[in-house]
């Protein structure tokens, strides 16, 4: 029987190791991590940490663990982190900064999820009793909620400037910063030396099966190698995993252009469908639209699955199409034949 082909647009996380990328990973030479001793995650740990110019990294088994045990490392309880409403660290990490940090969020209304040096002044408490002290400011490049749209180097620099002049430490969420460097063309250093940490997801984009990165001072990364353990993220022959993030950085990077452009091929297409209300502009990989108010997302993406596409709905009107290695020009054809068919 002739099984249909499935699209599967819910997210950049869906990719397989690719042939070559399963064979690096069958060559790795690993060791026991825990003790230090895992060559392929050693090399790993270094190879991210000297591209954004930081000191020292740390493999850990997601993003959700890179961003709290940066979080853990730079608060202290009863303490305020100041981000987007948008924000990961907020909305899809389970409540994860109470029960691990125990500090509050301020959240900024901005729009798309990218906000501005005077939002973060705006947003910092005065020293008074009454109110947390404002200690960490996290920014997340791209902005996954906000239709992978991107802050540009300067922009960073100002925000992270006001933030330190005001006594905050800095935090990045990038576990699809790749995708902002390869849009704006800037170089990863520029951004490491904004940030005292900065997250990076090998396992969106970039294609690996599991892992992420934190990166920052070597005193910061000793402290969060004690978090990673006590968050039971300590790995043993991990350098199978780390293996296929080098093969990922080596060769998945530029390629992340390709899909940007079919993410915006998706976007005018899009656009023309008489049953849409508005589009996001896919800034980069992710394309979140808006069905008029007749059409329940939720049956939409029903529909779309029997179709054969999956796409998630994404709060109120929206769905979120997410571009990946593993989604072809041949398939981008399919899913626009198949849109027009609503
Ligand atoms: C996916 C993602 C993460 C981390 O997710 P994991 O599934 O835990 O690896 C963090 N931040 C953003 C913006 C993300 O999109």
């Amino acid at each position: 029987m002739l099984t249909m082909k499935i699209i599967d647009l819910r997210s950049d996380t869906v990719t397989k190791p690719t042939p070559s990328m399963l064979e690096a990973m069958f060559q790795a030479e690993v060791g026991d991590d825990v003790y230090g001793e895992d060559p392929t995650v050693n090399a790993l740990e270094s190879k991210i940490a000297h591209i954004f110019g930081k000191e020292a990294a740390i493999f850990c088994p997601s993003g959700t663990m890179t961003n709290q045990i940066a979080i853990r490392i730079l608060t202290q309880p009863q303490e305020e982190v100041i981000c987007d409403r948008m924000a990961h660290i907020y909305n899809y990490e389970s409540g994860g900064i109470a029960a691990n940090s125990h500090i509050s969020v301020r959240l900024i209304h901005s729009p798309h999820g990218k906000f501005t040096p005077q939002d973060v002044l705006d947003n910092i408490n005065p020293d008074d009793i009454h109110f947390p002290p404002s200690s960490l400011l996290a920014l997340e490049n791209t902005v996954n909620k906000g239709g992978g749209c991107y802050y540009n180097i300067s922009e960073i620099q100002s925000i992270t400037q006001v933030g330190r002049e005001k006594g905050l430490k800095t935090h990045l969420d990038g576990a699809r910063i790749f995708n902002a460097l390869v849009a704006t063309g800037e170089s990863p250093s520029s951004h490491g030396e904004c940030f005292d940490t900065i997250s990076v997801c090998f396992s969106k984009g970039l294609g690996a099966p599991v892992g992420s990165a934190l990166l920052g001072t070597r005193e910061l990364i000793k402290k969060a190698k004690r978090v990673r353990k006590v968050f039971g993220g300590g790995m043993r022959q991990a350098g199978y995993l780390a293996a296929a993030a080098l093969y990922a950085i080596d060769n998945h990077i530029s390629r992340l252009s390709e899909d940007h452009q079919r993410a915006k091929i998706l976007e005018t297409e899009v656009s023309k469908l008489s049953y849409i209300s508005d589009v996001i502009p896919a800034y980069t990989n992710i394309l979140i639209f808006n069905l008029k108010n007749n059409i329940n997302p939720i049956d939409f993406s029903a529909w779309l699955k029997s179709k054969g596409v999956l796409a998630n709905a994404f709060g109120k009107q929206s769905i979120r199409m997410v571009t990946h290695l593993d989604f072809t020009d041949d398939m981008l054809e399919n899913v626009i034949q198949i849109l027009k068919q609503f």
